[in-house]
């Protein structure tokens, strides 16, 4: 069908070392995703999060195991088909020298209504910020543009955060957008964002887990393996990783 979305997707048993290297950088990651759910990725710097998501838009192939989308194996689509399964935003997100509307409604070129672009930057705590800028909504972006006003490295990344909501149908994948905004910052950022993006699936990636209380499901990775999943309660109740990590950050969020 046309519009087909993802409904689930499974890694089974995945194993996955880069092209030209020996080391396994996944050791056999087995996990489900279901419509609708909104997931966190946890783990230390270097334990194999980002390395899913690039299977996931399949920029790599699985050496051992297979992955699912909707029960077919992820080698069986086009790569067209997978880019619209997914809206994605990276560290090194891409930042467009032009106007904040089109900077925005490039996530969704076919539903670019101000309504919604109005709504999304709300979420992303952007209102205030682009109503104050000369132009407002038409205010080119970046320094290459006449008129150009350059945003700080916070705003850019909520700019690009805004980016992903406008498609709705998509699977909403974050890998550490928010690097630049502090703890706290991030938490509510992310909390903005899952109200609008609730009913969409989302995946979220960080090494900080203030904003891991909102997902329903949290997988602990674990140099290339999973250690854990499930809720945020479940995950302190095991007395492992997760709650050594979230204890050892947990002044990062207290009220100061
Ligand atoms: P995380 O997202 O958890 O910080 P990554 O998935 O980015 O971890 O990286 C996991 C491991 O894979 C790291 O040891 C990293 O050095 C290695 N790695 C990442 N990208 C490549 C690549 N293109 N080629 C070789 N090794 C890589």
């Amino acid at each position: 069908p046309e519009n087909e979305d993802i409904q689930t997707i499974e890694f089974n048993n995945v194993y996955f070392k880069y092209p030209g290297t020996n080391e396994y950088i996944l050791k056999g990651i087995s996990f489900k995703i279901e419509k609708g759910k909104h997931y966190a990725i946890v783990g230390k710097n270097g334990s194999g999060k980002t390395t899913i998501t690039k299977l996931l838009l399949r920029l790599y192939q699985v050496n051992r195991g297979e992955i699912l989308i909707n029960g077919k194996n992820i080698s069986d689509y086009s790569i067209e088909k997978i880019h619209s399964f997914f809206s994605v935003v990276y560290q090194d997100y891409a930042k467009y020298a032009i106007s904040v509307k089109e900077n925005i409604g490039i996530g969704n070129l076919n539903y670019q209504t101000e309504a919604r672009i109005k709504e999304v930057v709300e979420a992303v705590g952007l209102k205030s910020v682009i109503e104050d800028l000369p132009e407002g909504y038409n205010t080119p972006l970046g320094k290459v543009l006449k008129n150009g006003v350059d945003l700080s490295g916070g705003q850019w990344q909520r700019i690009a955060l805004a980016r992903t909501l406008m498609r709705e149908n998509t699977l909403k994948i974050l890998d550490e957008p928010t690097a630049s905004l502090d703890p706290i910052q991030e938490s509510n950022l992310y909390k903005n964002y899952g109200k609008i993006a609730k009913d969409s699936t989302t995946i979220f990636i960080s090494h900080r887990l203030g904003s891991t209380k909102l997902a329903d499901i949290i997988l602990l990775i674990d140099d290339g393996k999973i250690l854990s999943s499930g809720s945020h309660e479940e995950l302190m109740r095991e007395q492992g990783l997760y709650r050594e990590m979230f204890c050892k950050q947990k002044e990062w969020y207290d009220e100061k």
